[in-house]
């Protein structure tokens, strides 16, 4: 794993962070990039070895997701991890052979770039009220509705529906060529990152896995991991910040003295980095625990907390961090969409209470250990 995380370092900085600042203005990062991940094997981290990749654990694919989203670009690092860790694990999880046989070995070759469409206009956190609908027919399914909001909606060629069919939750593939891409949302942060609205007008697709009426497990299993996936990613963009800033704050002299020699920049740091390795452990924790609550919960409370000092830092910086100058100004952008992305803070805690509620209400036992 360390050779992995060791490799890992020297081919973010070599081949992605040279390009990052052109993509962020591009509002967009080439496709080739996947060639080069596949080439490195980062395409393949959770797809099992029989299909071509490394078959890690996922508590190792997190430990990766921390290097790898040091990289200050979260539209790039996000859109990778979508597809070839968030989407191929719901393959791996819930396809049929043929399935996985299919879409696996091209995931974790670059040559398949997957998109996972569960939000809808009217829909967001609120995964019951989506709209999109299939139907029948004699090769397939065909889709109708529209999703927004999603990442890799334009670059995308499988696409994972979540959607309705005769009264039951499920997820479908569809090719990206068959589906109609209305527009690129311009947003705050995540500017690499083709972030789009999608809508479907009869548009073939067949369904993951065998059995009408899986899709919401499926789609809530995803979102418990994909929450893992985002903290991780958000905890190495929010390290990076701290590394960053030591070379600023030791040169910024400030009334005869480094802004680094301050008892409250020494404080904050040192009260930042061991923030930064608990929810590290806790990450590590949740993974192997597969605890729905555990997973919403944590990414909430991360999220905010990931926020809160990419805030700090920027504010260390001055006027400087409020300047392109240097790469707070984008991390705190970027971080901001977590305590959205993957479901909203607000409606996450209220869920969890939810849950919680009804278990004790039944008077089932606590089960103390999963927390
Ligand atoms: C850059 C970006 C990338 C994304 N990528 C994807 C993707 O790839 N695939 C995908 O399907 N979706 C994606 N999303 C959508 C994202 O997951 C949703 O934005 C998120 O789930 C929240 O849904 P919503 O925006 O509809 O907000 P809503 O669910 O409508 O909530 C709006 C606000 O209402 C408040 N609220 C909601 N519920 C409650 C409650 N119970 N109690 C109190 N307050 C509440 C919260 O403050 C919340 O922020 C992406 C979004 C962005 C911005």
């Amino acid at each position: 794993m360390e050779d992995l995380i060791e490799l890992t370092k020297k081919f973010c900085s070599a081949a992605i962070e040279p390009h990052v600042m052109e993509w962020e203005e591009r509002k967009w990062f080439p496709n080739s990039v996947f060639d080069k991940l596949s080439k490195a094997g980062f395409l393949g981290l959770i797809i099992p070895e029989k299909y071509g990749g490394l078959g890690l654990e996922k508590e190792q694919v997190l430990r990766w997701l921390e290097t790898f989203g040091e990289i200050p670009c979260m539209g790039f690092t996000v859109g990778v991890a979508m597809s070839s860790i968030v989407c191929a694990k719901a393959i791996m999880e819930h396809g049929t052979d043929e399935q996985r046989a299919l879409y696996l070995p091209k995931i974790a070759s670059g040559e398949i770039i997957c998109a996972y469409a569960f939000t809808e206009p009217q829909s967001g956190t609120d995964l019951r009220a989506i709209r999109t609908s299939g139907q029948k027919t004699d090769n397939g399914f065909i889709l109708n509705g529209q999703k927004t909001f999603i990442t890799n909606g334009a670059r995308a060629n499988l696409i994972l529906v979540f959607g309705k069919c005769e009264g039951t939750y499920n997820i479908f593939l569809t090719k990206g060529d068959t589906v109609f891409v209305e527009s690129k949302l311009d947003k705050l942060g995540w500017h690499s990152s083709d972030t789009c609205i999608l809508t479907f007008r009869d548009t073939p697709a067949e369904l993951l896995g065998q059995n009408l009426g899986q899709g919401l497990q499926y789609v809530q299993e995803s979102l418990s991991f994909e929450r893992l996936v985002l903290s991780a990613i958000g905890i190495g963009l929010t390290r990076r910040a701290l590394k960053d800033l030591q070379p600023f704050a030791s040169t910024r002299i400030i009334k005869g003295r480094p802004l680094s020699s301050y008892p409250l920049f020494k404080k904050f740091i040192n009260k930042a980095v061991s923030q930064l390795s608990l929810f590290s452990y806790f990450l590590q924790q949740a993974a192997s625990k597969d605890n729905f609550e555990f997973s919403t919960v944590l990414k909430s409370y991360v999220s905010d907390k990931l926020c809160e000092i990419a805030d700090q830092v920027l504010q260390f910086y001055g006027g400087y961090g409020y300047t392109k100058d240097y790469l707070i100004e984008r991390i705190d952008r970027d971080l901001r969409l977590l305590p959205i992305g993957g479901g909203a803070r607000e409606a996450l805690y209220e869920s969890v209470f939810r849950r919680l509620k009804k278990r004790i209400s039944e008077n089932r036992p606590k089960h103390d250990d999963q927390f």
